[in-house]
């Protein structure tokens, strides 16, 4: 069976785990912490980086970051996952969607404007796969209104729009290191991008139960207590510890799945010259980093064909996301703004195939020829 995924695992995270587990400090803020704060905030060129449990949490805490109340609206892609949209319905707002660009299944930027309303607080861009959505557009109309914008970076790790980290250029960003993601913190974990000063210590304090307890322990308050409100928001050390581990190689693991990426897509080019798939589209402004490589075929009944088939093959593809304003609790928190020309279309079209860290050649040449196959087969049947 060729896997879906594999966690990131690179021979170093054992050695620091242990050495994690032997230092005493395994709660939050310990020293691989510390370290993974300080590579964060040198390599992304970032005012203040705080690691989470999850990326969940990250967006939960930017969420807070910015009082979202009851009725406040906050806009989004529909075709995200669910985390995006519930850190701000736990705080009372209601989830306004937006179509997608079929050419990167990121928000469309020229439908956000329309979506706008004196309630409106945030736009929360969703870099689908790695690849930035249209930043400057989104900043410009954030400026204009006087709207926050919280990048949810999730799959973004070392993709750059315009030179630019992802997670860097809104005045917050969250990053994930789920399993499933390009780097992971022992399966769980997130970090939360602080860009704008004025969120600086509001969010130590949030991430430390509401207590100013990060402040006292540099010494800048000489005692501690509940000053706002907060949750339990840090990772563990040897969570970080495990990351740190994949960080030693960041630019290799980075490098192994573009190099991936690459032989998909020139494997499966004749496929879409002959127009029976579609393949990713990466604008030019954008630099990405291979977290997916997708594909898209006719519609709904050719991918669950496709799906089956590369199953009886023992190839694992998948699909996802069910958009958020068709499924029960996206109907109770949201609204569609506008008309849904791509969303469900094209999410219906999508399979994601075997992608991680160090995925044999031989592998690869496996799942390119049986879509191949696939694909000769579907014509063959109609003739
Ligand atoms: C993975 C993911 C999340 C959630 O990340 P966790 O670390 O699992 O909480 C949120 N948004 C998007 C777009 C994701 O891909």
């Amino acid at each position: 069976m060729i896997p879906f995924n594999k966690p990131p695992f690179t021979g170093n995270e054992e050695k620091y785990v242990l050495e994690s587990i032997k230092s005493n400090k395994i709660s939050g803020d310990g020293e691989f912490t510390k370290k993974c704060h300080k590579w964060f905030e040198e390599r992304l060129n970032c005012k203040k980086v705080l690691l989470t449990t999850s990326c969940t949490h990250a967006l939960e805490m930017a969420a807070i970051l910015l009082d979202i109340k009851e009725n406040d609206e906050v806009i989004m892609p529909s075709y995200t996952f669910v985390s995006t949209a519930n850190a701000f319905v736990l705080r009372g707002a209601k989830i306004v969607f937006v179509d997608i660009r079929p050419d990167t299944m990121n928000i469309d930027e020229t439908k956000i404007e329309q979506a706008i309303t004196s309630k409106t607080k945030v736009i929360v861009p969703v870099h689908y796969a790695g690849v930035s959505c249209e930043m400057d557009t989104i900043m410009d109309i954030a400026k204009k209104y006087n709207l926050f914008v919280v990048e949810d970076a999730a799959q973004g790790m070392m993709s750059t729009y315009k030179g630019k980290a992802l997670g860097t250029i809104g005045h917050l960003g969250a990053y994930s290191f789920h399993e499933t993601k390009n780097y992971t913190s022992a399966g769980e974990g997130g970090l939360l991008l602080v860009n704008d000063d004025r969120f600086k210590d509001r969010a130590e304090i949030i991430r430390e139960k509401g207590t100013n307890r990060s402040l006292f322990f540099r010494g800048m308050v000489d005692k501690y207590s509940w000053v706002d409100l907060g949750s339990s928001y840090l990772m563990n050390d040897m969570s970080a510890a495990y990351l740190w581990g994949n960080l030693d190689v960041v630019d290799e693991i980075n490098q192994n799945r573009l190099n991936t990426w690459q032989k998909y897509y020139n494997g499966l080019k004749e496929l879409e010259e002959k127009r029976f798939i579609e393949l990713p589209k990466i604008p030019d402004e954008c630099q990405q980093n291979a977290h997916m490589f997708y594909l898209k075929v006719k519609d709904l009944k050719e991918r669950t064909e496709l799906l089956e088939y590369l199953k009886e093959n023992d190839i694992l593809a998948v699909f996802h996301y069910i958009p958020l304003h068709s499924a029960s609790a996206g109907l109770k928190f949201g609204i569609f703004s506008g008309e849904d020309k791509f969303t469900i279309r094209e999410s219906e079209k999508l399979i994601r195939l075997p992608m991680y860290y160090n995925l044999e050649d031989s592998k690869i040449k496996k799942v390119i020829i049986t879509i191949i196959d696939f694909m000769k087969k579907q014509r063959e049947n109609k003739c």
